[in-house]
């Protein structure tokens, strides 16, 4: 689906291990209105991160906000939230967090890994969520967890969607966007 030498989107790393066939389509409808397939809790998150993406969450200086990254090591590229140049924490917003996924965990990781290339020293990695108000603060990641999104990445290259069959796992389908198109 993807070629050797296609970059990744690094938002969309949450989407394929969510579910792989949940990428596929994502990509497919891209090109089309979002009000079209996309659940309320979807839109919700994208207005969350709208404050971000039109730099209004504070003029200081201090906060680098929807910066792009690039990754070339790993081939994968997107955009960070915010970083806080004084304690060099990158934090990524979500709209409401109620359980640390790892598609969530790896996304700021691939983030992480961006930053490190393009010479920021990191040193703290937070998931805030904005409804409650609440601050998941990660370990920086190890060998293992780097081998992991490393494989993720290998897994997100080689995936063919024509060989994936839908509807295993309804208790993830019941909650799915593309549910009504999917199974
Ligand atoms: S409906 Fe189920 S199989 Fe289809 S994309 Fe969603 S989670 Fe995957």
């Amino acid at each position: 689906m993807l070629g050797d030498n296609d970059f990744i989107p690094i938002s969309k790393i949450n989407d394929f291990l969510f579910c792989p066939y949940s990428l596929y389509l994502h990509m497919v409808y891209e090109g089309y209105d979002a009000t079209t397939y996309q659940s309320e809790v979807q839109v919700a998150g994208k207005l969350a991160h709208k404050s971000i993406d039109n730099k209004v969450y504070s003029s200081a200086k201090r906060y680098l906000q929807s910066l792009s990254v690039i990754g070339l090591r790993l081939g994968i590229s997107g955009k960070i939230d915010i970083l806080d140049q004084y304690t060099m924490t990158l934090i990524e917003r979500k709209n409401r967090v109620s359980q640390l996924y790892d598609g969530q965990v790896y996304q700021v990781y691939a983030q992480y890994y961006c930053l490190l290339e393009m010479g920021y020293n990191v040193r703290s990695l937070i998931i805030h969520s904005l409804q409650d108000n609440k601050n998941y603060r990660l370990s920086l990641p190890g060998k293992v967890e780097a081998k992991k999104l490393e494989n993720t990445l290998k897994m997100m290259r080689n995936f063919q969607p024509q060989s994936f069959i839908t509807g295993t796992n309804m208790a993830k389908c019941r909650h799915c966007i593309y549910y009504p198109l999917c199974v």
